[in-house]
């Protein structure tokens, strides 16, 4: 059968169906016809194999674009017969899948962490040597941070000193986290600057570690790190505007083609106006205003939900209205059952939240609550319920950690989005049944019952804030529902595993939704964005345990390759 796909929905040509199923490496496409005169020319071909996520074509192995949209999708032979002179091909090695998104990630924070020094997995001596090349490039007095040391690798295994850091610092305060954020080693510019000697006392919660005459080593550990924090410099607008770009780069390394900012203040907003203006953008960017200023001023102004062919929006305002389950932060109904009279803590009272619910709606912005805690949970469903929020609002919690059974049917009956991160299953492994007990942990992550239960659903990481912020990580974690490093091998509560495909849609379609883009992303569909994400193998024909071996070989944003592995 001679099969013609040409695909133009865009256009409303007429349509054809005629689905051929057939086996894995043959197409299985959707015949379609439009007018060759309404038919775009091709700017690019892409050539490969393509698992589009689009019931009507699951399989192609051409795409073409036009103008940054999908514009014919089928076999090679018939999308290259499309090809006009000008119109370039690109052949992708591996398998293309629609470009995936995280509903949930900190740009600014994984960028300052991409400009820090990156100690792990460095001697000593290396370590020292990064030093003091960063001390030699240093401005005068500059200050040199990073992290990632961990003196179990060195020999011998002992805690450093800040006369070590003297030794190649000169000038220079350096201050050094320690890989678990849990301490910090400074050099004597730092102690000096920060005032910190043989006559301070240790704060509340911390502890400055001393040598036998009393005097402090250089090391500080949890609260007295906060001694240091408060003398920090300030990031410039340039600094900003660094981090804000690596970090980018990074997303498109990852195979990222979208991102939701998870907390963006009015200068970091800006930031992603003036790249986009001069078209530097990546990667497509959801931002949710955070903050006094940048709440006040969209509340008064309104919605931008779509800067420049969809590659900026704003149109949500994040509250966060508890802290996180691991520091006992997240608010809980019932008292932690490690720390019985703890409950966590309120970040935002109920009257503030229904106000902000409120002047959000009037202006036509959604609302995205962290709640971690099933109080927080509560309380967010409570003011979107009182607020009289519809699910075209599409208002979101994110994170929803812990949900009670009853909550969970209330996300569903009112069209609330719950915007979860799968890596969250390696830290949970580890200690959430110490923080909530046997009778509260099948409430904790529960991704399957959400999906069973209908509720709307986007997938994304929370990086910095969690162990990894790459999507094949969260694939991963989303199928086994073991850590991103593989740990338990068991997985943690499997009867929360959800399968590949949907784990991709998750990724893909779900944070879509979640943005109000489903009609531009999600799939590979004709009219729709040429996003996608080239991976090492076929997702669904790899052994649940080694999908995070997966890598990316290309990124694609518009129809425009933003990393391209065989270049690096
Ligand atoms: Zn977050």
């Amino acid at each position: 059968m001679k099969q013609l796909h040409q695909i133009e929905k865009m256009k409303r040509g007429l349509r054809a169906s005629h689905v051929i199923l057939t086996a894995f490496v043959t197409l299985s496409t959707t015949l379609a016809f439009a007018s060759h005169q309404s038919q775009p020319t091709p700017d690019v071909i892409f050539i490969g194999q393509f698992l589009t996520l689009d019931p009507e074509h699951p399989q192609v192995e051409a795409m073409a674009v036009s103008a940054g949209r999908i514009v014919a999708l089928g076999s090679k032979a018939e999308v290259e017969a499309l090809a006009a002179k000008a119109t370039r091909r690109i052949h992708i090695s591996g398998v293309a899948l629609p470009g995936f998104a995280d509903a949930h990630i900190h740009p600014e924070l994984l960028g300052e962490q991409l400009d820090r020094l990156n100690l792990r997995g460095l001697t000593k001596a290396q370590t020292l040597a990064k030093v003091a090349a960063a001390a030699r490039s240093a401005p005068p007095g500059g200050w040199i941070l990073g992290g990632g040391w961990d003196q179990g690798f060195w020999q011998p295994a002992t805690f450093p000193t800040a006369k070590e850091l003297d030794a190649v610092s000169g000038d220079h305060p350096v201050a050094l986290d320690r890989i678990d954020w849990h301490s910090i080693w400074v050099n004597t510019k730092v102690l000096a600057l920060a005032k910190i000697s043989d006559t301070t006392s240790d704060p509340e919660g911390g502890q400055i570690w001393r040598d036998a005459a009393a005097m402090p080593t250089g090391i500080l550990v949890d609260n007295a790190m906060a001694l240091v924090d408060g003398i920090t410099p300030k990031p410039t607008h340039a600094d900003r505007d660094r981090h804000i770009r690596l970090a980018l780069q990074q997303f498109a390394e990852w195979g990222l083609t979208s991102v939701h900012d998870a907390g963006a203040d009015l200068e970091v907003i800006g930031i992603y106006k003036d790249l986009l203006k001069r078209g530097e953008l990546p990667v497509r960017v959801y931002a949710m205003a955070l903050g006094d200023l940048a709440v006040r001023h969209y509340l008064a102004s309104r919605p931008e939900p779509d800067l420049g062919s969809g590659m900026l929006a704003v149109r949500s305002i994040k509250l966060v209205l508890d802290g996180a389950l691991g520091s006992r932060g997240a608010e809980m109904t019932e008292p932690y059952s490690d720390a019985p009279v703890v409950h966590g803590l309120q970040t935002v009272n109920d009257a503030d939240l229904a106000r902000i619910v409120s002047a959000a709606r009037q202006r036509g912005f959604q609302v995205n609550t962290h709640a971690i805690g099933d109080r927080a949970v509560t309380r967010a469903l409570n003011a979107f319920e009182k607020g009289g929020v519809t699910r075209e609002e599409r208002f979101r919690i994110e994170h929803a950690s812990v949900v009670t059974n009853d909550d969970l049917a209330r996300f569903r009956r009112l069209g609330i989005v719950a915007s979860m991160q799968p890596v969250f299953v390696g830290e949970y492994s580890r200690w959430a049944e110490d923080r909530v007990g046997q009778s509260r942990v099948h409430w904790v992550l529960r991704t399957r019952d959400f999906l069973d239960a209908g509720v709307p659903l986007a997938f994304g990481t929370d990086y910095p804030a969690s162990d990894a912020g790459s999507p094949i990580a969260t694939l991963h974690c989303a199928v086994t529902r073991q850590g991103a490093d593989g740990e338990p091998e068991a997985g943690w509560y499997g009867e929360q595993r959800v399968d590949v495909d949907t784990a991709l849609r998750m990724m893909t379609a779900g944070p879509a939704f979640a943005a109000f883009q489903e009609k531009d992303l999600g799939s590979l569909t004709v009219g729709r964005y040429a996003d996608f994400t080239v991976i090492s193998a076929n997702p669904y024909s790899v052994p649940p345990n080694d999908l995070r071996t997966l890598t990316i070989r290309m990124t694609v944003v518009a129809g425009r390759v933003t990393f391209d592995a065989s270049k690096k």
